[in-house]
């Protein structure tokens, strides 16, 4: 599998506290001066794609925190190259400036919502946000950041009763909405043992919604698997990185908002690409380094990496 694809945490800070990623204890913040300026985000993606990256995803903490965030996206949508540009947030800061992420280049993004109902929302993330959530997918949709997808986690005995509500979306509205199987990365976060595997989630689906049918998509280089009701508006995809592996498929490098790129989620292997840039070196040092990283990848997978303790936020999921 070619390595085409680059996350990107632009901050690891949040507007939610989500439980399953936000460590209970607090979180321990990085400095912002530790933190990846807009300039050398460009840098690191203009060499990355003279390396075959072109796909790029924004994500955090929260990226639409970030100040200025449009501009990033513009700056990286005018680099030739980049084929695709997305974005993941938690919707709350969307409504707003949709218009003007699809206006400077974005083309895409994913929205987290574990919950339907305003109670269990507030509940999970900390806080009572779920209409501005909504009215976030509506204006993704209404200004063509499509096709919207929709990501949960669902954590036993927290969110398990709004798996129906939530495939439920895709029935009516053009959404994708993808059950992600959660992955306990911290000890002060959830507790492993509250994952609900996907083979689970889809019984509960199709016991009261009907047989869930396969769907092509184009999203080929992804680990989701899309499936449709019939006649629906949207489609239903399962991540299911717990119960399942895929490293031989997987396509992607993670950028950590402290400038460090990441071969694999799991592993505890970092290149720290910033300290290289803060010192000064030349383009042809930085490329040297990217080569190499993609050239070693595949040294690191979820099957023989020892699974540290890791921030979500900091990987940007
Ligand atoms: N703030 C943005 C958001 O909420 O989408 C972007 C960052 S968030 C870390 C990116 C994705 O990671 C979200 O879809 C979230 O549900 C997922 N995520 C966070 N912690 C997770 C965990 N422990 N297991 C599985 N997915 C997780």
């Amino acid at each position: 599998m070619s390595v085409n694809y680059l996350r990107i945490s632009v901050t690891d800070r949040c507007n939610l506290q989500c439980i399953y990623c936000h460590p209970l204890s607090g979180c321990d913040f990085i400095e912002r001066k530790e933190i990846l300026r807009f300039e050398e985000i460009h840098r690191i993606v203009r060499l990355f794609v003279r390396c075959g990256i072109r796909k790029v995803r924004l994500t955090g903490g929260e990226p639409l925190i970030r100040k200025n965030i449009v501009h990033l996206v513009r700056e990286l949508a005018n680099i030739a190259g980049v084929e695709e540009l997305a974005l993941t947030t938690n919707g709350v800061l969307l409504e707003p400036v949709a218009a003007e992420l699809k206006d400077a280049g974005l083309q895409r993004v994913n929205i987290s919502v574990d919950s339907a109902e305003r109670e269990s929302y507030k509940h999970i993330t900390g806080f009572d946000l779920l209409p501005r959530v909504i009215k976030g997918i509506y204006k993704a949709v209404a200004v063509g950041l499509t096709p919207v997808k929709i990501n949960t986690v669902i954590l036993r005995g927290i969110n398990e009763s709004q798996i129906l509500a939530l495939a439920h979306m895709s029935a009516y509205f053009p959404l994708a909405v993808r059950f992600i199987e959660y992955c306990p990365t911290s000890k002060y976060t959830k507790p492993a043992s509250d994952y609900v595997p996907n083979s689970e989630v889809r019984k509960i689906i199709e016991r009261k919604l009907g047989p869930l049918s396969p769907v092509l998509v184009s999203d080929v280089d992804g680990p989701a698997l899309y499936f449709r009701f019939r006649n629906s508006a949207g489609t239903i995809g399962f991540i299911s990185g717990r119960s399942s592996i895929f490293c031989q498929k997987c396509n992607r490098l993670r950028l950590t908002s402290d400038g460090k790129v990441s071969p694999c989620l799991y592993s505890a292997h970092h290149y720290d690409v910033k300290k290289l840039i803060r010192g000064g070196a030349s383009d042809e040092v930085v490329l040297d380094l990217l080569k190499k990283i993609l050239h070693e990848k595949s040294n690191y997978t979820k099957l023989n990496s020892p699974a540290p303790e890791f921030s979500m936020q900091n990987i940007g999921g």
